[in-house]
């Protein structure tokens, strides 16, 4: 071992590491845990970005060694991610299934919008450009709101059922869930998506109110509600994970 990976070895570990993998800068998070066994290197969801874990008594040059032996994984992982896409001026954003251009209009009233030009359908944003994206947000989770609200409403009523509450979150790993006290949780980013996903999932999580399982007679009632069930789950099996990637990553 030479002189400076030596020194190096126990100078203290970054947070991050900036390397280059396929020609593109990435950004590695480097996190010592107490409790590691050994080195290990995971890919997060689209967003969060490759990281290290590092065992007691490691170094940032084995985490490099490691991180080398581990280039050709990591290359092909990354390249099998579909890349962030945030709100910005000139980008795009899918609202219920149809892509939207973002375009920043600086002097106009009124925060957002909808209208299309030549090229096809645009949402406008008013204000302040370092807004856009929050602006972009919370006018897609009033959006979302309303269509949920619209649509719980209309399965509620065909089974006679009340929903105590309706709830948008951004959560990683599930688009609704159903509270033992009938509330109904459900993804701000579902407005996103084509709206018999949408309509779906509201009836999905309504039917919850009848049956808290999962056991056929669930799948015959919601069935029953919604006929759209197969597509609109075989469209999230497909799709859904490819909904993270617009805007910022969920507070979830
Ligand atoms: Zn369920």
């Amino acid at each position: 071992m030479s002189f400076f990976s030596r020194s190096k070895r126990f100078a203290q570990i970054p947070e991050r590491l900036d390397v280059v993998l396929d020609g593109e800068p990435v950004t590695v998070r480097l996190r010592t845990h107490p409790r590691a066994r050994r080195y290990t290197l995971r890919v997060g969801r689209a967003g969060s970005g490759p990281s290290i874990t590092i065992p007691p008594g490691g170094s940032l040059d084995h985490a490099l060694a490691f991180l080398e032996s581990h280039r050709d994984w990591l290359e092909s992982r990354l390249n099998a991610m579909p890349e962030d896409r945030p709100f910005a001026d000139g980008g795009v954003v899918p609202i219920r299934g149809v892509e939207h251009r973002i375009r920043h209009r600086p002097g106009r009233r009124g925060t957002v919008w909808l209208e299309a030009d030549s090229r096809g359908p645009v949402v406008a944003v008013a204000g302040d450009p370092e807004h856009l994206a929050r602006r972009l947000t919370d006018w897609l989770k009033r959006e979302a709101r309303h269509d949920l609200e619209r649509a719980v409403f209309k399965h509620a009523a065909k089974i006679d059922a009340r929903p105590t509450a309706i709830r948008l979150r951004d959560p990683k790993g599930r688009w609704g869930s159903c509270s033992s006290k009938g509330t109904l949780s459900f993804s701000w980013r579902l407005i996103l998506a084509p709206p018999m996903v949408l309509d779906y999932l509201a009836a999905h999580e309504v039917a919850h109110l009848r049956h808290m399982h999962h056991r056929p007679s669930f799948w015959r009632l919601l069935r029953e509600m919604c006929p759209d069930t197969g597509r609109a789950e075989a469209w999230l099996k497909a799709n859904g994970a490819s909904l993270h990637i617009w805007g910022a990553s969920g507070e979830e």
